[in-house]
Protein backbone atom coordinates (compact mmCIF):
# COMPACT_ATOMS: atom_id res chain seq x y z
CA UNK A 1 0.00 0.00 0.00
CA UNK A 2 1.37 3.29 -0.59
CA UNK A 3 0.94 5.21 2.64
CA UNK A 4 0.07 8.91 2.70
CA UNK A 5 0.80 11.14 5.75
CA UNK A 6 -1.43 14.78 6.24
CA UNK A 7 -0.02 17.73 8.79
CA UNK A 8 -2.60 19.38 11.17
CA UNK A 9 -1.99 22.73 12.60
CA UNK A 10 -4.39 23.18 15.45
CA UNK A 11 -3.10 26.17 15.46
CA UNK A 12 -3.77 27.56 12.17
CA UNK A 13 -6.31 25.01 11.41
CA UNK A 14 -4.75 23.72 8.31
CA UNK A 15 -4.02 20.85 6.94
CA UNK A 16 -1.49 19.95 4.75
CA UNK A 17 0.15 16.63 2.39
CA UNK A 18 3.16 15.83 3.34
CA UNK A 19 5.62 12.89 2.59
CA UNK A 20 5.74 9.94 4.71
CA UNK A 21 9.12 8.85 3.79
CA UNK A 22 10.67 12.37 4.70
CA UNK A 23 11.34 13.77 8.71
CA UNK A 24 8.52 15.63 9.80
CA UNK A 25 9.33 15.73 13.54
CA UNK A 26 11.82 17.92 15.34
CA UNK A 27 13.23 15.79 17.78
CA UNK A 28 12.12 18.26 20.68
CA UNK A 29 8.66 17.40 20.26
CA UNK A 30 7.36 15.87 23.64
CA UNK A 31 5.32 13.35 21.68
CA UNK A 32 8.94 11.90 20.86
CA UNK A 33 10.88 11.39 23.86
CA UNK A 34 7.49 11.98 26.76
CA UNK A 35 5.08 10.18 25.32
CA UNK A 36 3.15 13.40 25.74
CA UNK A 37 0.08 13.32 23.36
CA UNK A 38 -3.04 11.16 21.81
CA UNK A 39 -4.04 9.11 19.23
CA UNK A 40 -6.86 7.20 17.67
CA UNK A 41 -6.32 4.29 14.95
CA UNK A 42 -9.48 3.86 12.83
CA UNK A 43 -10.43 1.32 10.92
CA UNK A 44 -11.95 2.59 7.09
CA UNK A 45 -13.46 0.18 5.24
CA UNK A 46 -13.76 0.78 1.24
CA UNK A 47 -16.97 -0.23 -1.00
CA UNK A 48 -15.44 -2.18 -4.16
CA UNK A 49 -18.24 -0.85 -6.75
CA UNK A 50 -18.63 3.00 -5.21
CA UNK A 51 -14.87 3.07 -3.73
CA UNK A 52 -16.83 5.48 -1.22
CA UNK A 53 -15.52 5.25 2.14
CA UNK A 54 -17.09 4.17 5.66
CA UNK A 55 -14.76 5.21 8.75
CA UNK A 56 -16.13 2.52 11.63
CA UNK A 57 -16.99 4.04 14.91
CA UNK A 58 -16.12 7.12 13.59
CA UNK A 59 -18.18 9.57 16.50
CA UNK A 60 -16.90 6.94 19.15
CA UNK A 61 -13.53 7.57 18.52
CA UNK A 62 -13.75 11.65 17.75
CA UNK A 63 -15.73 11.32 21.72
CA UNK A 64 -12.64 9.09 22.65
CA UNK A 65 -9.88 11.76 21.48
CA UNK A 66 -11.73 15.06 22.83
CA UNK A 67 -11.84 12.69 25.92
CA UNK A 68 -8.58 11.84 26.27
CA UNK A 69 -7.01 15.63 25.06
CA UNK A 70 -9.16 16.35 28.19
CA UNK A 71 -7.20 13.98 30.46
CA UNK A 72 -3.98 15.43 29.68
CA UNK A 73 -5.31 19.36 29.80
CA UNK A 74 -4.42 19.55 25.50
CA UNK A 75 -6.35 22.02 23.96
CA UNK A 76 -10.07 20.54 22.86
CA UNK A 77 -9.72 19.60 18.90
CA UNK A 78 -11.70 20.84 16.60
CA UNK A 79 -13.99 18.24 14.94
CA UNK A 80 -14.48 20.03 11.64
CA UNK A 81 -10.38 20.50 11.53
CA UNK A 82 -9.94 16.46 12.14
CA UNK A 83 -12.84 15.25 9.95
CA UNK A 84 -11.39 17.73 7.10
CA UNK A 85 -7.46 15.81 7.92
CA UNK A 86 -8.95 12.36 8.09
CA UNK A 87 -11.58 13.13 5.21
CA UNK A 88 -8.34 14.31 2.83
CA UNK A 89 -6.34 11.78 4.20
CA UNK A 90 -8.89 8.99 3.06
CA UNK A 91 -9.24 10.06 -0.45
CA UNK A 92 -5.70 11.04 -1.19
CA UNK A 93 -5.34 7.03 0.06
CA UNK A 94 -8.20 5.64 -2.31
CA UNK A 95 -6.80 7.96 -5.41
CA UNK A 96 -2.72 6.69 -4.61
CA UNK A 97 -4.24 2.67 -4.24
CA UNK A 98 -7.11 1.95 -6.59
CA UNK A 99 -7.35 -2.16 -5.36
CA UNK A 100 -7.91 -1.05 -1.60
CA UNK A 101 -10.88 -2.04 0.38
CA UNK A 102 -9.60 -1.71 3.90
CA UNK A 103 -6.95 0.28 5.78
CA UNK A 104 -6.61 2.04 8.93
CA UNK A 105 -5.79 5.41 9.67
CA UNK A 106 -4.00 6.79 12.99
CA UNK A 107 -4.25 10.38 13.49
CA UNK A 108 -2.06 11.81 16.69
CA UNK A 109 -2.68 15.18 18.74
CA UNK A 110 1.12 15.99 20.45
CA UNK A 111 1.66 18.78 22.97
CA UNK A 112 4.27 19.55 20.83
CA UNK A 113 6.92 22.02 21.26
CA UNK A 114 6.39 25.22 21.41
CA UNK A 115 2.91 24.61 20.12
CA UNK A 116 0.63 21.46 20.02
CA UNK A 117 0.85 19.87 16.84
CA UNK A 118 -1.30 17.04 14.58
CA UNK A 119 -0.85 14.79 11.86
CA UNK A 120 -2.61 12.00 10.61
CA UNK A 121 -1.42 8.42 8.06
CA UNK A 122 -2.73 5.69 6.75
CA UNK A 123 -1.56 1.97 7.82
CA UNK A 124 -2.17 -0.92 6.01
CA UNK A 125 -3.41 -3.97 7.25
CA UNK A 126 -0.73 -6.69 8.21
CA UNK A 127 -0.98 -10.30 7.46
CA UNK A 128 -0.85 -11.03 11.06
CA UNK A 129 -4.29 -9.20 11.57
CA UNK A 130 -5.74 -11.02 8.76
CA UNK A 131 -4.57 -14.45 9.53
CA UNK A 132 -5.94 -13.44 13.80
CA UNK A 133 -9.46 -12.30 12.50
CA UNK A 134 -9.51 -16.14 10.55
CA UNK A 135 -7.82 -18.28 13.23
CA UNK A 136 -8.13 -15.98 16.34
CA UNK A 137 -5.13 -15.73 18.60
CA UNK A 138 -3.65 -17.35 22.20
CA UNK A 139 -2.87 -15.15 25.11
CA UNK A 140 -0.95 -15.21 28.55
CA UNK A 141 -2.22 -13.13 31.57
CA UNK A 142 -0.08 -10.89 32.78
CA UNK A 143 0.46 -9.11 35.74
CA UNK A 144 -0.59 -5.58 35.09
CA UNK A 145 1.03 -4.37 38.29
CA UNK A 146 -1.59 -2.38 40.16
CA UNK A 147 -5.17 -3.19 41.93
CA UNK A 148 -8.45 -2.49 39.95
CA UNK A 149 -9.93 1.25 39.89
CA UNK A 150 -6.66 2.25 41.03
CA UNK A 151 -7.26 5.42 39.18
CA UNK A 152 -10.16 6.64 41.36
CA UNK A 153 -7.14 7.39 43.61
CA UNK A 154 -4.67 8.22 40.94
CA UNK A 155 -6.03 10.22 37.64
CA UNK A 156 -2.58 10.88 37.04
CA UNK A 157 -2.22 7.40 35.92
CA UNK A 158 -4.46 8.59 32.99
CA UNK A 159 -5.56 4.80 32.32
CA UNK A 160 -8.75 5.92 30.51
CA UNK A 161 -7.19 8.19 27.72
CA UNK A 162 -5.55 6.75 24.72
CA UNK A 163 -1.95 8.44 25.10
CA UNK A 164 1.38 8.12 23.23
CA UNK A 165 2.92 5.79 26.29
CA UNK A 166 2.47 2.46 24.79
CA UNK A 167 6.21 1.77 25.56
CA UNK A 168 4.66 -1.12 28.71
CA UNK A 169 1.99 -2.36 26.08
CA UNK A 170 4.62 -3.19 24.04
CA UNK A 171 6.89 -4.99 26.36
CA UNK A 172 4.17 -7.23 27.41
CA UNK A 173 3.53 -7.85 23.87
CA UNK A 174 7.10 -8.97 23.99
CA UNK A 175 7.19 -10.71 26.94
CA UNK A 176 3.60 -12.76 25.53
CA UNK A 177 5.61 -13.87 22.48
CA UNK A 178 8.16 -14.82 24.19
CA UNK A 179 6.06 -17.09 25.85
CA UNK A 180 4.88 -18.94 22.85
CA UNK A 181 1.58 -17.23 22.79
CA UNK A 182 0.03 -14.33 20.18
CA UNK A 183 -1.05 -12.04 23.00
CA UNK A 184 -0.99 -10.77 26.74
CA UNK A 185 -4.26 -10.06 28.88
CA UNK A 186 -3.45 -7.57 31.62
CA UNK A 187 -4.71 -9.04 34.95
CA UNK A 188 -5.07 -6.20 38.02
CA UNK A 189 -2.89 -7.00 41.26
CA UNK A 190 -6.17 -8.06 42.82
CA UNK A 191 -7.10 -10.40 40.18
CA UNK A 192 -9.45 -8.35 37.82
CA UNK A 193 -8.67 -9.29 34.29
CA UNK A 194 -8.48 -5.74 32.45
CA UNK A 195 -7.64 -5.80 28.83
CA UNK A 196 -4.89 -6.41 26.07
CA UNK A 197 -2.05 -4.15 25.27
CA UNK A 198 -4.02 -3.21 21.83
CA UNK A 199 -7.28 -4.83 22.43
CA UNK A 200 -10.76 -5.12 25.34
CA UNK A 201 -11.51 -8.52 25.89
CA UNK A 202 -15.15 -9.37 25.63
CA UNK A 203 -16.52 -13.10 26.56
CA UNK A 204 -19.63 -14.58 26.35
CA UNK A 205 -21.69 -16.57 29.05
CA UNK A 206 -25.10 -17.92 28.17
CA UNK A 207 -26.89 -14.98 26.52
CA UNK A 208 -24.80 -12.52 28.32
CA UNK A 209 -21.70 -10.61 26.45
CA UNK A 210 -19.68 -9.24 29.56
CA UNK A 211 -16.30 -7.01 29.22
CA UNK A 212 -14.50 -5.25 31.79
CA UNK A 213 -15.69 -2.02 33.12
CA UNK A 214 -13.20 1.05 32.19
CA UNK A 215 -13.26 2.27 35.54
CA UNK A 216 -11.37 -0.60 36.40
CA UNK A 217 -8.29 0.81 34.72
CA UNK A 218 -8.06 0.14 31.14
CA UNK A 219 -9.33 2.05 27.71
CA UNK A 220 -13.04 2.05 26.61
CA UNK A 221 -12.90 0.51 23.34
CA UNK A 222 -14.80 1.90 20.28
CA UNK A 223 -15.08 -1.67 18.71
CA UNK A 224 -16.18 -3.19 22.37
CA UNK A 225 -19.28 -0.48 22.40
CA UNK A 226 -19.97 -0.73 18.92
CA UNK A 227 -21.12 -4.56 19.49
CA UNK A 228 -22.83 -3.62 23.10
CA UNK A 229 -24.98 -1.67 21.31
CA UNK A 230 -25.99 -4.53 18.84
CA UNK A 231 -26.11 -6.98 21.12
CA UNK A 232 -29.60 -6.38 21.56
CA UNK A 233 -30.24 -7.50 17.91
CA UNK A 234 -28.37 -10.84 18.68
CA UNK A 235 -30.50 -11.41 21.24
CA UNK A 236 -27.41 -11.28 24.12
CA UNK A 237 -27.43 -8.94 26.91
CA UNK A 238 -24.31 -7.37 27.57
CA UNK A 239 -22.83 -5.70 30.61
CA UNK A 240 -18.96 -4.42 32.57
CA UNK A 241 -18.51 -7.22 35.30
CA UNK A 242 -15.35 -7.68 36.82
CA UNK A 243 -14.07 -10.93 35.86
CA UNK A 244 -11.53 -13.52 37.10
CA UNK A 245 -9.42 -15.59 34.88
CA UNK A 246 -11.33 -18.47 35.69
CA UNK A 247 -14.46 -17.05 34.28
CA UNK A 248 -12.40 -16.32 30.92
CA UNK A 249 -11.41 -19.84 31.12
CA UNK A 250 -14.55 -21.33 31.60
CA UNK A 251 -16.53 -18.94 29.47
CA UNK A 252 -18.73 -20.08 26.29
CA UNK A 253 -16.52 -17.78 23.80
CA UNK A 254 -13.79 -15.55 24.48
CA UNK A 255 -12.64 -12.76 21.87
CA UNK A 256 -9.49 -9.87 21.88
CA UNK A 257 -11.52 -6.76 19.74
CA UNK A 258 -10.28 -3.91 18.81
CA UNK A 259 -10.42 -1.41 15.96
CA UNK A 260 -7.88 -2.94 13.40
CA UNK A 261 -7.97 -6.48 14.07
CA UNK A 262 -11.97 -6.18 14.49
CA UNK A 263 -13.20 -9.39 16.36
CA UNK A 264 -10.76 -12.20 17.27
CA UNK A 265 -11.20 -15.60 19.07
CA UNK A 266 -9.60 -16.37 22.13
CA UNK A 267 -8.40 -19.64 21.41
CA UNK A 268 -6.42 -20.42 24.52
CA UNK A 269 -5.33 -18.54 27.92
CA UNK A 270 -2.39 -19.95 29.63
CA UNK A 271 -2.13 -23.15 27.62
CA UNK A 272 -5.82 -23.84 28.54
CA UNK A 273 -7.90 -24.06 25.11
CA UNK A 274 -11.42 -22.26 25.60
CA UNK A 275 -14.88 -22.68 24.06
CA UNK A 276 -14.98 -21.13 20.87
CA UNK A 277 -18.33 -19.56 19.31
CA UNK A 278 -17.29 -18.75 15.59
CA UNK A 279 -20.72 -18.20 14.65
CA UNK A 280 -20.77 -15.09 17.47
CA UNK A 281 -17.24 -14.57 15.58
CA UNK A 282 -18.67 -13.70 12.59
CA UNK A 283 -21.72 -12.01 13.33
CA UNK A 284 -18.94 -9.61 15.69
CA UNK A 285 -16.92 -9.06 12.46
CA UNK A 286 -20.10 -8.17 10.23
CA UNK A 287 -21.23 -5.85 12.91
CA UNK A 288 -17.71 -4.12 12.75
CA UNK A 289 -17.48 -4.44 8.95
CA UNK A 290 -21.02 -2.39 8.37
CA UNK A 291 -19.29 0.70 10.27
N1 LIG B 1 -7.23 -1.22 24.97
C1 LIG B 1 -6.07 -0.71 24.52
C2 LIG B 1 -4.93 -0.57 25.47
C3 LIG B 1 -5.93 -0.33 23.18
O1 LIG B 1 -4.78 0.18 22.73
C4 LIG B 1 -7.04 -0.48 22.31
C5 LIG B 1 -6.98 -0.09 20.90
O2 LIG B 1 -6.07 0.37 20.36
C6 LIG B 1 -8.22 -1.01 22.81
C7 LIG B 1 -8.29 -1.37 24.14
C8 LIG B 1 -9.42 -1.20 21.92
O3 LIG B 1 -9.95 0.05 21.54
P1 LIG B 1 -10.72 0.26 20.16
O4 LIG B 1 -11.77 -0.80 20.09
O5 LIG B 1 -11.29 1.60 20.28
O6 LIG B 1 -9.72 0.12 19.07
Amino acid sequence: MTQVLVLIDPGTSTVTTADLASPQLPVTDLAAHRGDGIFETVLVRVNPDTREATVVSRERHFARFHSSASALDLPEPDRKLWRQAVDRLIAEAIAANPGTTEFAVRYTLSRGGDAPRGWAFTVPIEDAIVTARAEGVSAVSVDRGYDAYVGRRAPWLLLGAKTLSYAVNQAALRYAKAQGADEALFISRDGVVLEGPTANIVIRRGDHLLTPDPAAGLLAGTTQRLLFDHAGRLELKADYADLSVDDVLSADGAWFVSSVRTAVTLRALDGKSLSRDEALTREFQRIIAAG
